[in-house]
């Protein structure tokens, strides 16, 4: 049985911490196939300092150029208005009715995860892998994981950087080339994305 890793988010812009997690949860999961998908945002609805989903998805794919396995897909940005996670995972259990499905999300999502939309269906289609996004967060995870059941945590160091933190230094005009892929930073300075 084909086994999928799933990675959905705003990917606003995608950095190195999404990398080191796809890297590492591959390698421990050991996934035949990984996608990831960055979520839709209605233009009407974007807050100002989020790229367009043309340019999320195309970041999404420089950074993962050349990445065996990996796979970035636009299901949830061809579908109209806001991106629910089972409505993905129902799609993608249409299309791969014999496949395992493995959402991986990071501790931020695991502890809000009971509040999502149809959140007990989401169970019923797939396992979750959560990790820590910072140090000593992982007795929380391990009892929230518990908790829903379908769920495990899985170790893998930390890299404390986010999007947001990308966006505020790129406002500032300081240094991020640590923090992304140069295919990504390249993109970003001829579009002109983030500018203060
Ligand atoms: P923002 O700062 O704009 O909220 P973000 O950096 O949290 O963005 P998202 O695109 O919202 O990134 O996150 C997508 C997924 O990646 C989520 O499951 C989130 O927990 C995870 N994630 C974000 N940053 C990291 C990181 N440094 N290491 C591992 N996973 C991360």
């Amino acid at each position: 049985m084909e086994h999928f890793g799933i990675y959905g988010g705003t990917f606003n812009p995608i950095h190195n911490g999404h990398l080191h997690l796809i890297r590492e949860a591959s390698r421990l999961l050991s996934f035949d196939r990984m996608l990831i998908i960055p979520t839709n945002i209605p233009p009407h609805k974007a807050p100002e300092d989020l790229a367009s989903n043309k340019d999320r998805l195309e970041m999404v794919r420089l950074a993962v150029e050349g990445m065996d396995k990996v796979w970035v897909s636009d299901l949830e940005q061809r579908s109209k208005g806001r991106s629910f996670t089972i409505l993905t995972l129902e799609k993608l259990r249409f299309l791969f009715p014999e496949s395992r499905f493995t959402l991986l999300m990071g501790a931020d999502m695991l502890c809000s995860f009971d509040h999502w939309h149809r959140w007990k269906d989401i169970l019923r289609l797939a396992d979750i892998a959560a990790f820590a996004r910072d140090e000593g967060e992982e007795a929380m995870l391990e009892k929230k994981a518990a908790a829903l059941g379908r769920a495990k945590v899985i170790r893998v160091e930390p890299l404390p950087l986010s999007s947001t933190m990308v966006r505020e230094k790129l406002r500032r005009g300081e240094d991020v080339s640590g923090l992304l892929p140069p295919a990504v930073l390249d993109y970003i300075n001829r579009k002109g994305l983030y500018k203060a």
